[in-house]
C-alpha cells in the first residue's frame, strides 16, 4: 500500500469528495477550501511535483491543463477560475503528489 494520501485517494483506499475521475486523473475536492469552489486535480500517476517532469509526461500533462476550463464549467465558474501549481517546500508544496488547484467564486482576492 502507499503512503501517498493523494495516491490512497486515486485508489478509493482514502476517501475523498471525487467530482470527476477517467484512467488518467482523479479530482476532488480540497478538504480545506480557500474558495467557494477548490478542486484539485491530480494524476493517477504518482509524480511528486512538477520539477520531476520528463517529456513523457507532456500529454498527461496537456490533458489535465485542457480539462480545467471543462471541470471549472461543471462547477459553476463561468466568469473564470484560477488555477495554482505549488512546487516544493519553497513554493508552499505540502502534499508530494503533483496536484493543480483549481479555486474559484465570488471574492477570490487579487494576486
Ligand atoms: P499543497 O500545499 O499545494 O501541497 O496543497 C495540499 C492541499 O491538499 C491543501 O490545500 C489541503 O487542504 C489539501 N488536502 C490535504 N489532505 C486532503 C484530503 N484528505 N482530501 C482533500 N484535500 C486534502
Ligand atoms: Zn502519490
Amino acid at each position: 500500500m502507499s503512503d501517498c494520501l493523494f495516491c490512497r485517494i486515486a485508489a478509493g483506499e482514502v476517501p475523498a469528495d471525487k467530482v470527476y475521475e477517467d484512467e488518467r486523473v482523479v479530482v476532488f475536492k480540497d478538504i480545506n477550501p480557500k474558495a467557494k469552489v477548490h478542486l484539485l486535480v491530480i494524476p493517477r500517476i504518482h509524480l511528486e511535483s512538477l520539477a520531476d517532469l520528463e517529456p513523457d509526461h507532456d500529454k498527461l500533462m496537456g490533458y489535465m491543463m485542457r480539462l480545467l476550463p471543462k471541470l471549472a464549467r461543471d462547477q459553476g465558474l463561468e466568469q473564470g477560475f484560477r488555477t495554482i501549481i505549488n512546487t516544493g517546500k519553497g513554493g508552499g508544496q505540502v502534499i508530494f503528489h503533483l496536484h493543480i488547484h483549481l479555486v474559484g467564486g465570488p471574492g477570490l482576492p487579487g494576486f
